[in-house]
């Protein structure tokens, strides 16, 4: 055990350091930073993440002795830097107390403030500011935030309205007013005993008076946050271990509430949204703490470029928004100053995008936090390349900046050009989180997710949102809110996710109750549909259809630079030629996998594979099998045409035929009738054809063998269609796969018929090209066995979805059963079948590639399963050597950062 917990930091002394965030967390580490940087910060201290350790293995009271001594030296500390006492009943010491882990984490406990006052300290605080309502407002806001947080006074029912709430509602309205700050002194004084009784009354306890022990039952609440649901899910979602901890930040008050020299702000030092690099931010005068995040008011902008943009959002004209709306940037200039100097300090140290918390209090400005700013995938893109233009970063900074998966939002879908220009607008929101999403609206949460597991597409419509709706918004396709700025919760945790989010549409009234949604006298019942756009704030009537994106110049930029570290060479999974195309759009370097079954689906091909699959002899096969030869013929020579020079690999045919047939009786006869044959026969023989595991059936290289004319047929295709793209002027790189191979028998017996076939079509034709005859590992015994495959084989492609599946024995069918399960209970820590099980299966690939270069020095080795685009097991392709990774066309940009990233872990 550490023989320190608590780290203070402040204008004479400061412990911490940014590099300190596994000790501190990442709040605490940067207030200690900015002191030494010699911004202003209000003085305190930082419990650390050890401390949460001792208290989730050992309990409250072992966390307690073993930390109460340090506290009580952090909090002199405080004391002396503020020059006050904390319980003084003349001016007293008060606090806020925040939760901080090393990475930021939505969903634990995030703030008490003002902690310190009770009966005698508000009498105090009031004498001392010469402000009796500021001082009687701080004592009802730190009650309602204790009584929540830390005492759990929640509402009864999720239709209920918080319980402190509906009681200043009551007050403004036996009073007859609308907000809060028209509440006087006497009124507040009046809250704070209905607060107290509310508290007596419902949890059968007394609000505490003392501030040691306000003190301590805080810092248990943020140790217990780290173990709730919210927490948890976000931690599973975010990769973030369970053991990290969180560390607590204890900091002398500022105040932004102390009238109108006074308020508090979030800003960022680029756009989060966009990447544009524009400082920008919002801030709210006489306001305290979470008024801004928790999006009650609408927030006012801090520059006056931003307020100018704002308002042509909000329609509001220039006229009213220099009255009503004014930027910080021309109310309080020499505030604005500090600010902007503050943040390009804190830019250029971190040299990464800042999201910072600022208050001022009369006239002086307090940073409260920095931390690198949560941003969208368009935007991670454009900093990480500006930042490198601008000589802030170097190239390899810049690759690891961006995160491969939010890629994917660079590649999300947006509206239909022409369908978006007859949709009709109903709203304008803020464009809190890019992309485009349509759904039908839901009020709830748990309501989204239900839903969604229904397989609907839903929008999650709430008046604002807080860390108990994570589950809801991380199903949702997008998310509006009626309130909230781009700084709200919503705004914030949709950028996260990357989820398409509009906030702030105030136009909306929501009345979850009722679960309706009104807008200009319109009245939107649940399940109807709404579209939003996040890039433009805007919010459609219906349902609008959407198309896919282009690739931007800085992507574009970006992958050039990936490609230019990488070893790996990135390949796509492809049936079509417009899949191909896709895929070379986006920099695949060849196709790793067609799966020509796909190719047996289409049109009415479907009739011709029934055919076959029906004949009683190989007369009939053969029939059937020569109808098909055209059509495939056809495929192959477009894939080859596409991807002109680049290899293509061709798998032979491998799922369990019973998967063309019809199973039910309808379908059965309208066959039988087609076919000319009686629905007895066709009954009869689906019966035969059914398997109890299919998975392990009749499929693969074991069909070829069953079926050699199968294999001549698509041999044929696929040698005659390279000849004629040939013909055409295309260069051809062929390489023909076997599937399913466990011994070196099978392959050899697939591959003379694939060369047997290969040569009587020369011999037709009079002209040849040079192709290969490789197999896929998939089989754990085609990896026990792949030196003597691999003195056969030409080439290796892992199909690491059969090879987890057989050597998990997990059904990749059945896993919804238990995985989630196992998951959740930690018997694995990822799903095997997204990310490979590197421990287990891996050994399996490395060793497979060891046996095989071992006697075919060079033989080439890539993945085509589901593996070859998941940026983890990329990463563990790279260090085994693997020379390409073969993935579906969207996921190639990912691919290819991803394996640039792991060139650079090296
Ligand atoms: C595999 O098993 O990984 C593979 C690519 O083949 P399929 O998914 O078609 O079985
Ligand atoms: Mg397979």
């Amino acid at each position: 055990m550490p023989n320190k917990f608590i780290y203070v930091f402040g204008p004479s002394k400061t412990e911490g350091a940014a590099d300190m965030k596994n000790t501190l967390g990442g709040k605490g580490a940067n207030l200690a930073e900015m002191c030494r940087l010699g911004i202003s910060v209000p003085p305190g201290f930082t419990i650390s993440t050890e401390a949460c350790t001792v208290y989730t293995e050992h309990g409250e009271a072992q966390v307690r002795q073993t930390i109460e001594a340090e506290v009580r030296q952090g909090v002199a500390f405080v004391e002396q830097e503020m020059g006050k006492k904390f319980g003084d009943a003349k001016d007293p010491l008060l606090v806020s107390v925040r939760s901080g882990s090393r990475a930021s984490m939505p969903g634990m406990m995030d703030t008490i403030l003002n902690l310190g006052l009770n009966e005698e300290a508000v009498r105090g605080l009031a004498e001392k500011s010469g402000n009796e309502r500021f001082a009687w407002d701080s004592y009802r806001r730190f009650i309602q935030m204790y009584g929540d947080v830390v005492m759990g006074l929640k509402p009864e029912s999720k239709e209920d309205h918080d319980p402190f709430e509906v009681i200043i509602d009551e007050a403004k309205e036996k009073k007859g007013v609308e907000l809060d700050t028209d509440l006087s002194a006497d009124d507040l004084k009046q809250l704070v005993g209905e607060f107290k009784a509310v508290i007596r009354s419902r949890l059968g306890r007394e609000f505490p008076d003392d501030p040691w022990e306000q003190l301590w039952g805080a810092v248990m609440a943020v140790f217990q946050s780290w173990n709730n649901d919210r927490a948890k899910l976000y931690r599973s979602m975010n990769d973030i271990p369970d053991a990290w901890g969180t560390a607590v930040n204890i900091q002398a008050m500022v105040f932004g509430n102390l009238g109108d020299n006074s308020g508090t702000g979030v800003a960022f030092t680029r756009d989060a949204g966009s990447g544009e690099d524009l400082f920008n931010g919002e801030f709210l005068i006489n306001a305290q703490g979470e008024d801004v995040v928790a999006g009650i008011r609408t927030p006012q902008q801090v520059t006056l470029e931003g307020s100018r943009r704002w308002a042509e959002l909000a329609q509001v004209s220039e006229a009213d928004r220099g009255s009503k709306f004014p930027s910080l940037e021309e109310l309080m200039p020499r505030m604005y100053e500090q600010l902007l100097s503050t943040q390009t300090t804190l830019e250029n140290h971190y040299k990464d995008m800042q999201d910072i918390e600022f208050t001022i209090q009369e006239g002086k400005l307090w940073l409260l936090q920095t931390r690198s700013g949560k941003r969208a995938g368009a935007a991670m893109v454009r900093i990480a390349m500006e930042m490198l233009a601008q000589g802030l970063i170097d190239e390899k900074t810049a690759l690891m900046r961006v995160t491969p998966d939010r890629l994917n939002e660079l590649l999300h879908p947006v509206f239909d050009g022409q369908a978006i220009a007859k949709a009709v607008v109903i709203a304008q929101g803020l464009p809190a989180s890019p992309g485009a999403a349509t759904g039908q609206i839901v009020f709830f949460a748990d309501e989204a997710e239900e839903w969604v597991n229904k397989g609907k597409d839903v929008i999650l419509v709430r008046q604002e949102t807080s860390p108990e709706d994570l589950r809801g918004m991380a199903v949702a396709k997008g998310i509006l809110t009626a309130r909230g700025g781009m700084t709200s919760h919503a705004a914030v945790v949709a950028r996260g996710m990357g989820k398409c989010c509009v906030s702030g549409a105030g136009a909306v009234r929501v009345d979850p109750r009722a679960r309706t949604m009104t807008v200009g006298g319109k009245v939107y019942n649940e399940g109807d549909w709404l579209s939003l756009d996040g890039t433009t704030g805007r919010v459609y009537a219906g349902q609008v259809p959407t198309q896919d994106a282009e690739l931007s110049g800085d992507f574009g930029t970006l992958m050039q630079l990936a490609d230019r570290y990488k070893h790996l060479a990135i390949r796509a999974n492809a049936d079509s030629p417009t899949d191909a195309r896709v895929a070379r759009n986006f920099g695949a370097v060849g196709i790793g996998l067609c799966r020509t079954e796909h190719m047996f689906f289409e049109g009415d091909r479907i009739k011709s594979v029934r055919e076959m699959i029906l004949a009683h002899d190989e007369a009939g096969r053969r029939a059937a099998l020569f109808k098909l030869l055209p059509m495939q013929r056809g495929d192959f020579e477009g894939l080859f045409a596409a991807m002109d020079g680049l290899p293509v690999t061709i798998r032979l045919l491998d799922p369990p035929l019973h998967e063309f047939l019809p199973h039910d009786e309808a379908n059965q006869r309208m066959m039988a009738k087609e076919m000319g044959v009686s629905y007895e026969d066709i009954k009869h023989r689906v019966d035969d054809l059914h398997e109890s595991n299919p998975m392990m059936g009749h499929r693969g290289c074991r069909l070829g063998i069953s079926y050699p004319e199968i294999t001549e047929m698509q041999s044929r295709a696929i040698i005659e269609a390279a000849l004629d793209a040939k013909a055409q002027g295309h260069d051809v790189n062929v390489e023909i796969m076997v599937p399913l191979v466990g011994s070196v028998r099978e392959f050899n017996d697939q591959a003379r018929i694939i060369r047997a076939t290969a040569a009587a079509v020369f011999a037709e034709r009079k002209a040849s090209i040079d192709f290969m005859v490789g197999t896929m590992i998939e089989t754990p015994r085609g990896a026990l066995m792949a030196d003597t495959i691999g003195e056969q084989a030409e080439f290796f492609s892992f199909g690491t979805n059969d090879l987890t599946q057989m050597t998990l024995g997990f059904s990749r069918d059945d896993i919804g059963k238990f995985l989630p399960h196992y998951l959740k209970e930690g018997m694995y820590e990822h799903d095997p079948f997204q990310s490979i099980d590197q421990e287990g299966v891996g050994q399996l690939v490395k060793m497979a590639v060891e046996k095989g270069q071992a006697v075919r020095p060079g033989l080439k080795v890539g993945v085509c399963g589901e593996h070859g685009g998941d940026p983890a097991s990329i990463e563990f392709f790279h260090r085994v050597g693997l020379d390409y990774v073969s993935c579906s066309p969207f996921r190639v940009p990912i691919a290819r950062l991803a394996a640039a990233q792991a060139a650079l872990k090296d």
